[in-house]
């Protein structure tokens, strides 16, 4: 097996999670055909079925599992006014050096991240003919024009966070959901950022999804709601798989806190660069819906009939990354293993169950069965009498409940090994006794453990599976 990752002593690395997201089409590097272009990726049929059920976690977590958070989709192209009330038309940049020897930009608070242009086994400014300017603000918003004629349009900015189409819509979502603080309102959709050295994968691009949510609370009960999503947030991650020994929360120093912030935390995860933010939960006070209204001149406050009294709730922040979550699941997921066989080789016909190849090395992906792109994968051991047939039948009968998969190419081992390495936490396997007796052999992939059941009530019996209370078995590995 492979060297341990000198940062959490696992066996992934960044280079093996980039290697199968391309190889098994979870995502490819954008424009490829072009030559890509920095740090953008595209999502291929995997990545697309994984990141959505991130996504749906999410919101099952802020709106079916609660009664308080209601849902928002906001616009990207907002009035440009709404980032100057936000703060980031004027403070939302990043320190930027330029290096006149070798014409790359840095960010000069990452220097010591990250790789000088020419040497890149020193960091910026080490070697002798580095020659960095002073650092400047780098404002990290995209502009664009509205209107037809660039000249004469409007600059308008395409948004670097869901969240102030949150804030801006206060008063509508007040005035239609009947709520009263403390409730929140629930957002996921992309955001831009210029990022002046973006990378590592899908952890820092330039176009990314954001989850975020705004909840709103009496002033005097800030303190509490914060500590309350602090351990929401961190319980999520656990509960989709995450090793707890690979998460912490990290409050920020008091010189790392915004302006307007009296608290903020990060959920950070063990990735293999190092632990880094995976989401950031900050207590904002009153800051946003503040300056909205000073710069709109609506007032965004909130009237208690039954008190009488007014006040401009208080606002505390849960910001995750969609993408970031994504590459942390797989991260945590991935894992290598050496398979003993049961002895029957893949293309013995007559072996009941099918039984996995003599011996190999396999790639899995041990994702939570909620997170698989792909719940069960059916497959019929020979491509004739009747197998597949059957197997199209119990496929069909999987399609209504779950996110099935029917596969007849290559040998079956072939086929274990690709289900495993998308994530499938069940194969269905058809052979000649399910003909005669209507059974097939359900195999797990954390186990590999195979049993014989039923065809008659097989979706019920995955869907059941896959909801079931799941807990890595990689923990009992570590
Ligand atoms: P960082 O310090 O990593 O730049 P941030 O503190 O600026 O992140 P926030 O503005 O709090 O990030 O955004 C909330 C979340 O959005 C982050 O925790 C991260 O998951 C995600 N996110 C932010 N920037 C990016 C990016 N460039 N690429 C991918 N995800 C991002």
């Amino acid at each position: 097996m492979s060297e341990p990752n000198s940062h959490t002593g696992d066996i992934v690395t960044m280079d093996k999670i980039v290697a199968l997201c391309k190889r098994r089409g979870f995502i490819f590097p954008s424009s490829e055909i072009y030559g890509g272009v920095g740090s953008t990726y595209d999502f291929g049929h995997y990545g697309v079925l994984l990141k959505n059920n991130v996504k749906a976690e999410w919101w099952r977590a802020m709106l079916q599992e609660r009664d308080d958070i209601v849902a928002l989709d906001s616009a990207i192209l907002q009035h440009p006014k709404v980032w100057e009330a936000s703060g980031h038309l004027a403070g939302f940049t990043d320190p930027l050096v330029d290096c006149r020897t070798c014409g790359q930009r840095f960010r000069a608070d990452h220097l010591a991240d990250l790789q000088c242009g020419r040497k890149p086994s020193k960091h910026p400014g080490e070697a002798d003919e580095c020659d960095l300017t002073d650092a400047r603000d780098f404002n990290l918003m995209f502009e664009t024009t509205i209107g037809p004629v660039k000249e004469s349009g409007a600059t308008a900015y395409l948004r670097p966070e869901t969240a102030q189409g949150i804030f801006i819509n206060f008063k509508n979502v007040l005035q239609f959901s009947r709520k009263k603080p403390p409730f929140g309102i629930a957002h996921v959709g992309k955001s831009f950022r210029n990022e002046i050295t973006p990378g590592n994968f899908i952890f820092r691009t330039r176009e990314f999804e954001q989850m975020e949510m705004e909840f709103f609370v009496p002033p005097g009960e800030a303190q509490r709601w914060f500590e309350h999503w602090l351990a929401e947030r961190e319980r999520w991650y656990t509960e989709l798989g995450i090793r707890p020994d690979h998460l912490r929360l990290r409050a920020h120093d008091p010189e790392e806190l915004s302006h307007y912030s009296s608290g903020t935390s990060d959920v950070e995860y063990l990735f293999p660069i190092g632990w880094s933010e995976l989401e950031g939960i900050a207590n904002r006070g009153d800051f946003d819906l503040t300056q909205h209204a000073q710069h709109s001149g609506e007032k965004l406050e909130y009237f208690d009939q039954g008190s009488g009294e007014r006040y401009v709730p208080h606002v505390i922040e849960p910001a995750a990354g969609a993408d970031r979550a994504t590459l942390a699941f797989l991260v945590d997921a991935y894992d290598e293993e050496l398979v003993e066989g049961a002895g029957a080789s893949a293309g013995d016909r007559s072996a009941a169950p099918p039984a996995e190849p003599v011996v190999g090395q396999r790639t899995v992906l041990r994702l939570h069965p909620r997170l698989a792109p792909v719940k069960a994968a059916v497959l019929p051991l020979v491509g004739k009498d009747g197998q597949p047939e059957l197997a199209r039948e119990v496929h069909h009968a999987l399609r209504g409940r779950v996110q099935a998969e029917y596969d007849a190419g290559g040998s079956i081992g072939k086929r274990y090994r690709r289900q495993d390495e998308i994530g499938t936490p069940l194969c269905l396997t058809i052979d000649h006794q399910s003909i005669e007796d209507r059974t097939l052999t359900l195999r797990d992939r954390d186990s590999l453990a195979q049993e014989r059941l039923p065809i008659e009530g097989i979706a019920e019996e995955i869907e059941r599976r896959v909801h079931a209370p799941w807990r890595t078995p990689k923990l009992s590995s570590v």
